[in-house]
């Protein structure tokens, strides 16, 4: 995969630094208020009951928690926790080896369930359901179906694009949340907390300005911190001050406002084939080079938040904003005619 600093999408080999970051306990993952609060309400009563949680969906752009939270969940809950991923799922078969070693209460969680394939996902379903496998033994006519009990469990799915998902896979989920993105305020709650853990002091405004360029994303904001520190050690600081700080993110050529190389090309795109805008989303991916749904639920998202397009109805449109982020020329473009 190609390295972008600033999206949310994971490099690789970078699972390590999120485990050391990775907040264990609910009462330490910051932000997402609403969803903390309504969880803790289901987790008490299913606790309660002595019962497992009805399925979860978790969806929202890459990087802000999904994972995260599904641990915390099984922690919480006081139980098991089995993750796996959509494309891992490949056979029926890969599915009922993780579900058949299930206890009463466990969590599978599968990430990216949008991509699970089509033949696993009809398996998935009776399993949802009623707890129990239909496994075809052989084929053709001789084949017999095998039916396999499993003990109750709670499957977490997340996926950044829950359009994706098919209607009879998203009616099985009892409970879904959608995770936002984070004001700058907790994301510099999430960097004083990671600074601890790597034994690195950081000030206030210097976790503020890297929390103002995380694109409102808890990994790039722990990614930026990571590279700012060796910046910091380099020089021998043992605290990143926002003199450090804002020397090591301007060599790390890290947009003000935290956009993405993709932010700033489709803005450019829309600004210089477009005239501004209104454009359809598929002419804009095709444009771009980008999946339609990609920039759907990945990079438009945080471009409407942040003011620099809007949607209309006959399309995305750029706002002022944009044109000055990205100095250029207001002389085109509906706003200007
Ligand atoms: P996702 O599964 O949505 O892509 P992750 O759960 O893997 O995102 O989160 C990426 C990293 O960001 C994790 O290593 C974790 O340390 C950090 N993180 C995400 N959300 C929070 C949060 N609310 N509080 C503290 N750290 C967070």
């Amino acid at each position: 995969m190609k390295e972008r600093p600033l999206s949310g999408i994971r490099f690789e080999g970078e699972e390590i630094f999120e485990l050391t970051l990775r907040p264990k306990k609910l009462e330490d993952f910051v932000g997402q208020k609403n969803i903390i609060e309504n969880l803790k309400v289901f987790i008490h009563a299913a606790k309660k009951r002595k019962e497992p949680l009805e399925h979860i969906l978790l969806f929202g752009p890459p990087g802000l928690g999904k994972t995260t939270l599904a641990h915390i969940i099984a922690h919480e809950m006081d139980v098991n926790i089995y993750p796996t991923s959509g494309p891992i799922l490949e056979r029926p078969f890969d599915l009922a080896g993780i579900l058949s070693n299930l206890k009463y209460g466990d969590i599978i969680f599968i990430d990216e369930i949008h991509r699970i394939n089509r033949v696993v996902e009809e398996y998935l379903y009776p399993a949802l359901e009623d707890f129990h496998l239909d496994i075809m033994q052989d084929k053709g006519m001789g084949a017999q179906s095998l039916r396999l009990k499993l003990e109750r469990f709670t499957l977490i799915g997340a996926t950044t694009r829950s359009g994706l998902l098919t209607s009879p896979l998203r009616s099985r989920f009892g409970m879904s949340f959608r995770l936002d993105y984070y004001p700058p305020e907790e994301l510099e709650q999430i960097i004083r907390r990671s600074a601890k853990i790597l034994k690195i002091k950081i000030t206030k405004e210097a976790g503020l300005e890297i929390a103002r360029r995380s694109r409102g994303t808890p990994r790039v904001a722990n990614r930026l911190l990571r590279r700012v520190r060796d910046f910091a050690q380099v020089q021998n600081k043992d605290t990143i001050d926002l003199e450090i700080c804002e020397y090591a993110l301007k060599r790390l050529d890290v947009d003000k406002r935290g956009l993405d190389e993709m932010d700033k090309k489709i803005l450019r795109t829309i600004i210089e084939k477009f005239q501004g805008g209104p454009v359809g989303i598929n002419s804009l991916a095709v444009a771009v080079g980008e999946d339609a749904q990609t920039i759907e639920e990945v990079f438009e998202p945080f471009l409407i938040m942040e003011g620099f397009i809007k949607r209309t109805p006959r399309g995305r449109e750029v706002t002022p904003l944009a044109y000055e982020h990205l100095n250029i020329k207001p002389d085109h473009g509906p706003l200007f005619r």
